[in-house]
């Protein structure tokens, strides 16, 4: 039934992408900065570095080449408790621009809300 629901969701629209900066603004690790790790538009939410970390106790598995222990790793967090990270103004909201490229074509990219920076690396 919970497995139905969640497939029946939309998919939320997440403007963030790998290798983003982002800051995040509410929670636990409120004030932290990372990189986004991964994306996931089904839940609305992301994987950032050191964010969020949780410890989970595995058992070891030699075939599976698992040493077991205490592991830490990142525990998804919502988008909206992340803004991304301005070189120059710190955390901000995203614009989008529409650039024309030779061909009659036009492409979008992600700029900074308050000094108009380009977000996108390419
Ligand atoms: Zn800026």
């Amino acid at each position: 039934m919970a497995l139905l629901k969640k497939d029946k969701r939309e998919p939320v629209r997440i403007q963030l992408k790998k290798n983003d900066q982002v800051k995040v603004i509410a929670g636990r690790d409120k004030g932290k900065t990372g990189r986004v790790l991964d994306v996931d538009s089904s839940t609305g939410k992301i994987l950032v570095e050191h964010v969020n970390m949780i410890k989970r106790h595995t058992r070891k598995n030699p075939a599976k080449q698992i040493a077991g222990g205490i592991a830490e790793k990142e525990a998804p967090v919502a988008v909206s408790n992340v803004m991304i990270l301005c070189g120059k103004c710190g955390a901000v909201r995203i614009k989008h621009h529409v650039v024309q490229v030779a061909g009659g074509k036009s492409r979008r990219t992600r700029v900074c809300h308050k000094c108009g920076q380009v977000l996108d690396k390419k």
